[in-house]
């Protein structure tokens, strides 16, 4: 068996995050992961073709935090290789593109005034029935009614969600609203047209990308912890998670058919919960495997289209939120970074939401592109001809479900891990928490932190920050707002 002071298992944001601060200290680490190159969702795909090579990320990976140490932490891998991008996005409903965040005035003529009465009026029952008669928010649907209006949750909200994850809103839990679009309200979304740039929420919008994808954060990182003499196993996963009940005392590990034995000092963790639990050996109590069989998660399929043809639109994604268009966004690479497609060529990365084993997710190549095709040619985007090749990407597990029990389920198998001192089970999937980019970074950088103070900070509070807006320009007093905030555990208040 071979000593490591910290095995990381799990090459994603998060796992490469904690490999970064932990090798700038020059702790010794060794990195496992199961695909063949390190960046889990936050990857970016070559597409080699005769003359031409195209690239894309898994869908669009706009990078946005409120924390300054997370620009920081980029900008010191990547340099000027970090390009601020204007934001462009819309979504596609009844026919008509509007621009996403809103623009009132376009809004107003796509929808006409007497939908925009009715808009206005349902916000106004809301206010009453969920302000004045203080109705219970028990769900995701109740959440959007009572801050946005039936109206108006009803023409993009309630379809998209929907869509994305394959249940009914009233089957969602509120916590998904609150993680995304909390303090959103129909008031503050208006607000906030008229406030454009004073305001951390504003909608004039930019962001940060890597010019040559998203994954040149993570292929850097490799590269810095591989020149310190770190070791990053690719092909290479666990069998075997052993333990004393106290501590995680021996990984087995498998790489490309060869098994080894690792005793880590620390183990740090961003596999999914269900696999990570379900390779512990003596096995965890039945109340925890019970609450695990419980955790779903929604998968997706990808179509990525590569055509002879300058240019689509000028945005870097568009939603489809109705049920009737089959995909749920689509993204031009191009409009993030000139360098990911060819000079005169430009491509489509189509995303499809699903469960693993459903019709869709079965679908051949050919029939999702027939099924999409019908669609963007109305639209106007491409012809047949303009297309070059089209590919079918599989990527089960992207959404941790948050359905009205996932919460007493998740706590319980949380508090089963965290009795194990020297294990951190961090990022989207280890810690089932709908993180971006951001939020894995943090994690990752605070299980390190924890490792060299040797004390316990408070993974559990990422996410938490009282604003989180997936909107936001880049002004700098934006980006210096919110610094790190290093919790240890035994400080947080519990109330
Ligand atoms: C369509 C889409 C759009 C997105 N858009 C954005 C965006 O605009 N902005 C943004 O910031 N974020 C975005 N994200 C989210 C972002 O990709 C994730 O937040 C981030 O990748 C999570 O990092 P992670 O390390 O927590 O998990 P992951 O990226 O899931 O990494 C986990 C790693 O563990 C590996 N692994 C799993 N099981 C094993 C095993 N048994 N053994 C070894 N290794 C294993 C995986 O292969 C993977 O490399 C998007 C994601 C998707 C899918």
């Amino acid at each position: 068996m071979s000593e490591v002071e910290t095995l990381i298992i799990g090459a994603g944001p998060a796992g490469m995050a904690a490999a970064m601060e932990l090798s700038k200290v020059n702790k010794k680490i060794l990195i496992i992961e199961k695909q063949k190159s390190v960046g889990g969702l936050a990857k970016t795909l070559t597409f080699e073709e005769e003359g031409a090579t195209f690239f894309s990320d898994i869908g669009p990976h706009r990078f946005f935090s409120q924390n300054k140490y997370l620009y920081d932490f980029i900008e010191n891998l990547i340099h000027d290789k970090w390009i601020k991008v204007n934001r462009l996005t819309r979504q596609y409903i009844g026919g008509k593109f509007y621009d996403y965040p809103i623009n009132a005035a376009q809004a107003l003529k796509n929808i006409g005034m007497k939908k925009a009465f009715r808009i206005f009026l349902d916000y106004l029952f809301a206010q009453i029935v969920y302000k004045i008669l203080r109705k219970k928010i028990k769900n995701f649907k109740d959440y959007v009614i009572a801050n946005f209006g039936r109206s108006l949750a009803e023409l993009n909200m309630i379809n998209y969600t929907e869509k994305v994850w394959g249940i009914e809103c009233s089957k969602i839990h509120p916590d998904w609203a609150k993680q995304r679009i909390k303090s959103l309200t129909l008031i503050s979304a208006l607000k906030s047209i008229f406030t454009k740039g004073k305001d951390p929420r504003s909608m004039v919008d930019q962001f940060y990308y890597p010019e040559d994808g998203t994954h040149l954060i993570y292929k850097t990182i490799e590269e810095k912890i591989i020149q310190k003499g770190n070791e990053v196993l690719t092909e290479s996963y666990p069998t075997k998670i052993k333990h004393d009940g106290k501590l995680i005392t021996e990984v087995i590990i498998n790489t490309r058919g060869k098994e080894e034995s690792f005793k880590p000092k620390y183990l740090v963790e961003s596999i999914t919960m269900k696999n990570f639990v379900n390779l512990l050996e003596p096995s965890a109590p039945d109340c925890v495997l019970e609450a695990i069989k419980t955790l779903k998660y929604r998968s997706q399929v990808y179509l990525f289209i590569t055509l002879d043809k300058e240019s689509i639109t000028k945005d870097q994604w568009i939603y489809f939120p109705e049920k009737e268009i089959p995909f749920g966004r689509v993204s031009e690479m191009k409009n993030f970074s000139k360098k990911m497609s060819p000079d005169g060529k430009t491509s489509l990365f189509v995303e499809f939401f699903c469960f693993e084993g459903d019709k869709t997710w079965n679908m051949d190549k050919e029939s999702l592109f027939e099924l999409a095709l019908n669609h963007f040619e109305r639209l106007g985007f491409f012809t047949r001809k303009e297309v070059r090749n089209y590919y079918l990407i599989k990527q089960k597990n992207v959404y941790p479900i948050y359905d009205l029990d996932y919460q007493k389920n998740l706590e319980l198998i949380k508090a089963y891990l965290n009795k194990f001192e020297n294990l951190f089970f961090i990022g989207r999937p280890g810690r089932f928490k709908y993180n971006n980019q951001d939020h894995s970074l943090e994690m990752g950088i605070l299980a390190a932190r924890s490792i060299i103070d040797e004390k316990k900070y408070d993974i559990e509070s990422v996410g938490s920050e009282i604003e989180y807006y997936e909107k936001g320009d880049l002004n700098v007093s934006n980006k210096q707002k919110v610094s790190f905030n290093w919790m240890v555990l035994e400080d947080r208040d519990e109330t």
